[in-house]
């Protein structure tokens, strides 16, 4: 048998005797290492070897990439006992690595795992930028090293290992080297077989061995003893040590390859004190004095002994270690046989033979070996005969042969796999395919990696293959104009020809005169040669729309990955790149090694298209984009953001990561179009509202922006610079003001008055407090929680905090940054408040967490406040105040007792005060100095320095229909920027009866792109609504509205609102009755004031500017608060009559014909959490009124609310209230004295159901009516799902109407039969006449809620859906898809979206956090009633399951689920909204257990 031995090369010197000296430990540094463990194959399971690696990876890594591969089974377990535990990203099987491996820098210690080896040549284009990087690539293969090979010369380092115990050995060692040298090291071995055993490492010895500085020299480390250190056979064993490389080495190597080298030998040396076990760059084995040598790189299993022969094995494949090697090659040697195992290997030369015949050079030309190249696959079964043999054959054979070892192997035995493509990328490819269909070339598409191989997804590919194409058109070009040139040509093809040259590059005709152009020219006898190369070329007619498809990954080196030619190439193509980053983790990357902006770059060639797309902020300026680079003649460059963490990331999370890029200015939106400058055109279009410094400075020097700034003065206001600038200089002016006073104040202590208020309560008491402070003669300063930083309370002795509490538990709004950096203080240790006095104040509500385990939020920001400021040295100076909103007095009751100890504590307790506090000023107060509406509206709106209008103007402008809101998304991150809440108004239009012209409807829908948010709603109310309509944009919307002949005039405010009525597709002559009813009392009751012309349409003051405006019905106090009216038409109550302050039921007498209505009064919805003074009520019936007297019937039970209406507590002050204060009889009188008569009784009428009757109907006139389904109302384009445009394009040929339903979806209305199949055909086109849906999501409906409701507490708009996603499969599998059962959401108590009738409910509480009503009647007839108080998904879904298995089961026949849960016991019906809170939280079994 041939034995084993190691020479004593190199690292290998030292003994098994005492631990080398790990002196000089240094601290760690901020490092990490990425190990990438690829495995050949997808079968590959989890070997020995494979785990040894692993295992040390996860040990020394900060971070681990890997790939769902038989390797994850690792990874999911890890070494249970570990202390170390590096985070783990878990990537597809074949996803694309680079993009984390660039991006993980900021953590410590990384890893990634995949079974594919195709994810080598995808990290090739990133090799340059990884490689100055300390990472770790550990490459697992079987028994083709081809794939691997292919990257040696991109790494500073590649080492291989053959067995599982130097795999093992090998990981450390590569470890080290990266550590040391900050660099890359590919460590590639062997998968090895099940049964190999591994000597592993201590954990416990790996970090110290990591940090080590340095260990001895090698001298101090004594050689182990190797068990066959005699030899057998008579060859010598033991060969004599190589010599330490070092400069003095005869061999002349480059200084950098010299350095690597020692690098390693050091590294090599540390691992050999670790283990014991010698770390070779090359061994050497068999006779002393051979006259032949076979280096072999790859797992030969040589395991035999051949006479004059030596076995080299290369473990150091980059840096080569020549001088190693060449010392491994006596000069005895004659003949030098590279083998290495390769069974894909394509070129001319194999990796390391060069590398050899290179080392042999420094010989003497006279002794210099013969070399031959020659590889292997599996040697598993081959024996020492076999080996003889081959090498006798090698002998004789021609250096020029490249001989092979062993069975032979197909090159191509397995064809790439296709590389994963993100599931979010589909938002813009299907944006691609649907703009341009047919005529799109993905030219680096991953369906070409199978056939193609894996080079196929590189940019330089594509662009070769463009290019390729580019040169064949231009051929077929001048192919068509030679045959033009035939005189033999019949007219027709002629003229086709002719028409192809002029219409090339349009997309669409070139296509189809192609097609006509073969037919033509295939059925002709034309001869001359260009027809035959025409005809060969037919496949380049088309102008097609040529893409490049890629990651930001390709932004880190813009020359190494191949952007650059692309942008550099001149060539019509277009690049669309990824940015998956979210903005949110843009910090945790290494600003050191930034991205390159690739938009900067591509403007500054100055020929580039470039566009800066985000689809989940800007759809429509996606579409703009890519159509117009598409259009452009050159290289266009589409930066698009898709911020995600992972594949499952929810889209709700990509959505609120976009705005937050996109209005910070991380990413702006624009388009930079070159081909305008030659037209005398602006090239750059801004599309967002902020741009990034480096942006803004590219436009500067090309004085674009300042073109820009010209014509659009309002940018340069908008710059986050400036506006922060803004705000910065507002504050400072605060600051100095206050200081000022406090100069001037009196000798008593100076008291500083913090706080923290979401809704207002907790701010005005602070306000309170600091007048009755200035009124004892004290100095103070009032201010929100969030305007003062840590250092400055420092600075402060007398503070007293008053802070509400929000969500769950959670800190206000305006108080979050502060607890943020207390946190940071008390984690930090840090004492610096010892001079602060304080006091807290805190404000909540004991019952608002009805369970047990969540009592701690009960007042938790004051508690912790409290605690954190004694903590960091404060001295508490009065206890800690509670105000609890359940106490008698509300939180007055605590606040009467805490306010006392802070006069005490600074002296002015004896103090009399005499002067009446001024009332706190009511809206009551806003509207009756508003000089009927016009409060300081017109100034504000002049105010540029900031988005927002006055406090009391915005409740001013609710009467005009314009709310003010701000992006709730962002405003936790605009506050940390230092700038003002992104403010935006929402418009509501006020269109009686819901009913609007096409004509109409195309001005809202371009009101929507001009002025708003590109999208608009379908509200509850059945109007429209625009949402984010920045301030400068509101009087051109308002504008734009009213030449559409609509208004905004009482949308919104304390009067009464559109009025809404019956959809009833099919009942057309009803339907125009009930609707002119519905206008003309929307008109009766419409405010007088002329303010809203004067303001919104510059119509003149009234009497040359002195106001004497009068309003008859509502005085110059308006109404106590919002007056609803509906009309319904039995049997639909579509618009949920009795949850309006007035009903009108449509009655019909004995001919059809509408008689007059039932009226209702006193329904209405809103409530407010854990406050039973407020309740849901429904209407109650009053009577009958002829249509006649309709109208003087909502006018007197108006004025009667209008006098009786609780004007003191506007949390009291709706019908509803008023009605059960005076009782409805007394209140009913009020209302026939004031009508002169008394109300006939109802008449009878009977409701079957509350939502819509979705589909085509036909009216008795003919006429035809689809009710579409919009989910949620919300009009938008999307992909897939176009349904903007879709109605769009219906609205430019529709000659009825549209009527919107108060369930927020729409019916195109009045189709005459001959247009019916150019109606259904643009339905059927954008998949608008879907109503393949289940009967719950068809019956659900949610309000807008986040992000633009200041009110909202929890999703609801945004998350219905996916809620439904769950629960509608619930139902399917209990067979009840076709099923209705009618559900809402809503994100706050206020109900908008009617939440109290409906069977199932729930209302927001704090984010993920809902009330769950249940058992509301099916046609809005009943009230729901609280279920539980407070439930999560996961919790819905556990209750709903069963529920909705036992209705399927035990229903009665036509049985609804708001009756069942009733008649089942789960809940107790509502009789009445006083009773509504009696008998909450379920019945018996069902009973909630905290209540
Ligand atoms: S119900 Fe509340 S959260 Fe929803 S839109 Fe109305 S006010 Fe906003």
């Amino acid at each position: 048998m041939f034995s084993t031995v190691n020479d004593s090369e190199g690292a290998g010197t030292g003994s098994g005797g005492s631990d080398p000296e790990m002196s000089n430990a240094i601290p760690p540094i901020s490092f990490f290492i990425v190990a990438v463990v690829v495995f050949q194959s997808p079968t590959m399971s989890l070997t020995p070897a494979i785990a040894a690696v692993a295992r040390v990876a996860h040990l020394t890594s900060d971070v681990v990439v890997e790939s769902e591969s038989a390797f994850s089974e690792y990874w999911k377990s890890g070494p249970s006992s570990s202390a170390h535990s590096p985070s783990v990203i878990s990537l597809p099987r074949g996803a694309d690595a680079a993009s984390p491996l660039l991006r993980e820098q900021a953590a410590s210690l990384l890893s990634y795992t995949t079974t594919s080896s195709q994810a080598l040549t995808r990290l090739l284009p990133h090799l340059a930028e990884l490689s100055a990087r300390p990472v770790v690539l550990h490459i697992a293969v079987e028994n083709d090293l081809s794939d691997a090979l292919i990257i040696r010369s991109a790494v500073p380092y590649f080492l291989y290992s053959s067995t599982a115990q130097q795999a093992h050995d090998t990981a450390l060692l590569a470890s080290r080297l990266a550590r040391s040298q900050r660099k890359a090291v590919v460590h590639v071995f062997h998968v090895g077989d099940a049964n190999e055993t591994v000597e592993e490492i201590a954990e416990d010895r790996v970090q110290p061995f990591l940090l080590a500085e340095k260990v001895g020299t090698p001298k101090n480390i004594s050689r182990p003893a190797t068990p066959d250190s005699n030899g057998a056979n008579g060859h010598a064993v033991l060969t004599p040590p190589l010599s330490p490389l070092s400069p003095s080495s005869s061999i002349s190597l480059d200084p950098v390859t010299d350095e690597l080298l020692k690098a390693y030998e050091a590294a090599a040396l540390s691992t050999l004190a670790l283990v014991r076990r010698p770390q070779h760059p090359c061994s050497r084995k068999g006779s002393a004095s051979p006259q032949m040598a076979v280096v072999t790189l790859g797992r030969a299993n040589f395991d035999f002994e051949i006479d004059d022969v030596s076995f080299v094995n290369v473990s150091l494949v980059s840096p080569f270690p020549t001088p190693r090697l060449l010392k491994a090659i006596p000069s005895s040697v004659t003949r030098v046989i590279v083998l290495e195992q390769l069974s894909k290997w394509s070129m001319k030369w194999t990796p390391i033979f060069l590398d050899v015949i290179t080392a042999l050079q420094s010989r003497d030309p006279e002794n210099r070996p013969i070399v031959h190249s020659a590889t292997f696959g599996d040697t598993s079964a081959l024996h020492s005969e076999d080996v003889s043999i081959f090498l006798q054959k090698a002998a004789l054979a021609s250096p020029a042969t490249r001989l092979h070892l062993g069975p032979a192997i197909s090159p191509h035995a397995s064809a790439p796999e296709a590389p994963h493509v993100p599931k979010h990328e589909a938002s813009y490819t299907k944006i691609l395919s649907h703009l341009f269909g047919e005529r799109i070339e993905i030219a680096n598409a991953p369906s070409l990696v199978p056939t193609q191989g894996e080079v196929a997804t590189s940019p330089e590919f594509a662009l070769g293959r463009i290019r390729g194409d580019l040169e064949l058109r231009e051929e077929l070009i001048d192919a068509v104009q030679e045959l033009l040139q035939e005189a033999e040509l019949s007219p027709e093809l002629h003229s086709l020809l002719s028409r192809w040259i002029l219409a090339k590059d349009d997309g669409v005709k070139s296509w189809e005169l192609g097609d006509q152009i073969v037919l033509s020219l295939e059925s002709s006898s034309v001869s001359h040669p260009a027809a035959a190369r025409v005809l060969s070329l037919r496949w380049l007619f088309s102008a097609l729309s040529r893409w490049i498809i890629g990651s930001d990954a390709w932004s880190y080196d813009l020359g190494a990955s191949g952007l650059h030619h692309a942008i550099a190439s001149g060539l019509n193509v277009n690049i669309l790149i990824l940015d998956t980053l979210p903005y949110s983790t843009r910090n945790a990357t290494d600003e050191n090694r930034r991205k390159r902006d690739v938009g900067l770059y591509a403007m500054n060639h100055g020929d580039v298209y470039v566009a800066s797309i985000a689809v989940y902020s800007s759809y429509a300026q996606v579409l703009q984009s890519l159509i117009e680079a598409d259009k452009f003649n050159g290289p266009s460059v589409v930066l698009a953001y898709l911020p995600y963490k992972n594949e499952d990331s929810p889209a709700l999370d990509l959505l609120k990561e976009t705005k937050l890029a996109v209005d910070s200015g991380y990413w702006p939106l624009y388009r930079w179009d070159p081909s305008k400058e030659a037209e005398g055109k602006e090239p750059f279009s801004l599309d967002s509202d902020a741009v990034k410094n480096d942006l803004q400075a590219f436009l500067d020097r090309q004085n674009h922006l300042s073109q820009l700034t010209r014509s659009k003065p309002q940018f340069a206001a908008d710059l986050v610079s400036s506006l922060g600038e803004s705000v910065k200089e507002a504050r400072k002016k605060r600051a100095l003001q206050a200081y000022e006073e406090l100069l001037t104040g009196i000798d008593a202590p100076p008291l500083t008055i913090l706080f923290a208020s979401d809704g207002g309560a907790a701010e005005k008491k602070a306000k309170r407090l600091n007048g009755r402070a200035k009124a004892r003669g004290l100095t103070t300063t009032l201010a929100t929680l969030d305007s003062v930083s840590l250092d400055a309370l420092a600075q402060e002795e007398y503070v007293v905090f008053i802070t509400s509490t929000a969500g769950q538990g959670e800190p206000p709004q305006n108080g979050r940054t502060f607890f943020k950096a207390l946190n940071a203080a008390v984690a930090a240790g840090n004492q610096g408040l010892i001079n602060l006095k304080y006091s807290v104040f805190a404000m909540g509500d004991s019952h608002y967490w009805p369970r047990p385990e969540d009592a701690h939020y009960y007042n938790k920001p004051g508690k912790d406040l409290d605690a954190r400021l004694a903590r960091l040295g404060g001295q508490r100076v009065a206890d800690l105040g509670l105000g609890d909103d359940q106490d008698a007095d509300g939180s007055e009751t605590g606040y009467k007792v805490w306010e006392p100890l802070i006069w005490k504590v600074l002296g002015v307790d004896t103090i009399q005060v005499h002067e009446v506090e001024p009332d706190p000023i009511t809206n009551e107060h806003i509207k009756v100095a508003s000089q009927y509406l016009r409060g300081t509206i017109s100034e504000g709106l002049e105010d540029f320095s900031t988005g927002a209008l006055a406090p009391s103007d915005t409740q001013l402008t609710k009467f005009h229909g314009i709310y003010q809101q701000d992006d709730r998304d962002i405003r936790d991150e605009r506050q940390a920027q230092g700038v003002e809440p992104a403010f935006g108004f929402m418009i509501r239009v006020r269109l009686p009866g819901g009913v609007c012209t096409p004509q109409q409807w195309l001005t809202i829908d371009q009101i929507a792109d001009e002025h708003g948010s590109s999208n608009f709603k379908l509200t509850t109310r059945s109007t429209f609504q625009f949402h984010g309509v920045i301030k400068r944009h509101l009087k051109p919307a308002i504008q734009s509205i009213n030449r559409a002949l609509l208004d905004t005039l009482a949308a919104c405010g304390d009067v009464n609102r559109n009025v809404i009525v019956s959809a009833i597709p099919s009942m057309s002559k009803l339907h125009a009755q009930v609707h002119e009813f519905a206008k003309n009392v929307s008109e009766h009751l419409l405010p007088r004031t002329s303010a809203y012309h004067e303001i919104w349409l510059d119509k003149k003051m009234v009497a040359g500017g002195a106001v004497q405006d009068f309003e008859p019905l509502y005085g110059e106090f308006y109404l106590p608060r919002k007056f609803k009216i509906a009309v319904a038409v039995p049997p639909t109550n579509d618009v949920d009559l009795f949850a309006n302050d007035v009903g009108f039921i449509a009655i019909l007498d004995e001919h059809g014909e509408l008689a007059g209505f039932n009226v209702t009064a006193g329904g209405g919805m809103g409530v407010t959490h854990s406050n039973k003074k407020t309740y849901p009520r429904l209407g109650s019936l009053l009577g009958f009124v002829t249509v006649d007297q309709g109208k003087a019937v909502a006018e007197k039970i108006m004025l009667v609310q209008r006098d009786n209406g609780n004007r003191a507590d506007r949390k009291n002050a709706r019908l509803k209230y008023t009605i059960d204060r005076m009782g409805l009889d007394v209140f009913k009188a009020e209302v026939e004295k004031l009508l002169g008569w008394e109300f006939p009784p109802a008449r009878p009428f009977t409701f079957d159901r509350n939502v819509d009757d979705f589909g085509w109907h036909t009216g008795e006139d003919g006429k035809h009516h689809f009710t579409c389904f919009i989910e949620n109302g919300r009009i938008q384009d999307e992909p897939d799902r176009n349904f903007k445009t879709c109605l769009k394009e219906i609205a430019k040929i529709h000659k009825g109407e549209f009527r919107l339903t108060a369930n927020q979806h729409i019916v195109i209305s009045g189709i005459a039969t001959e247009d019916l199949p150019d109606i259904k055909h643009l339905l059927a086109k954008y998949k608008l006449d879907n109503l393949n849906f289940s009967g719950l999501r068809l019956s659900s409906s949610a309000c807008v809620a986040f992000p633009t409701c200041g009110l909202a507490m929890a999703e609801s708009e945004r998350y219905l859906p996916l809620l439904v996603d769950k629960l509608e499969k619930i139902c399917e599998e209990n067979g009840l898809r076709n099923d209705s059962i009618v559900m809402r959401m809503t994100g706050c108590p206020n109900g908008c979206a009617r939440p109290y009738v409906a069977e199932i409910a729930f209302v927001g509480k704090a984010p993920g956090s809902y009330l769950m009503l249940l058992g509301g009647g099916y046609h809005g007839q009943r009230l729901n009633k609280i279920y539980r108080e407070s439930v999560t998904e996961p919790e819905i879904l556990a209750i709903l399951k069963p529920m909705i298995k036992h209705y399927a089961l035990e229903r009665l026949e036509g049985e609804h689920f708001g009756d069942f849960v009733i008649r089942t016991g789960y809940i107790a019906p509502t009789t009445s909204g006083a009773e509504y809170y009696d008998r909450m939280g379920g019945e018996g079994q069902h009973r909630e257990i905290a209540i």
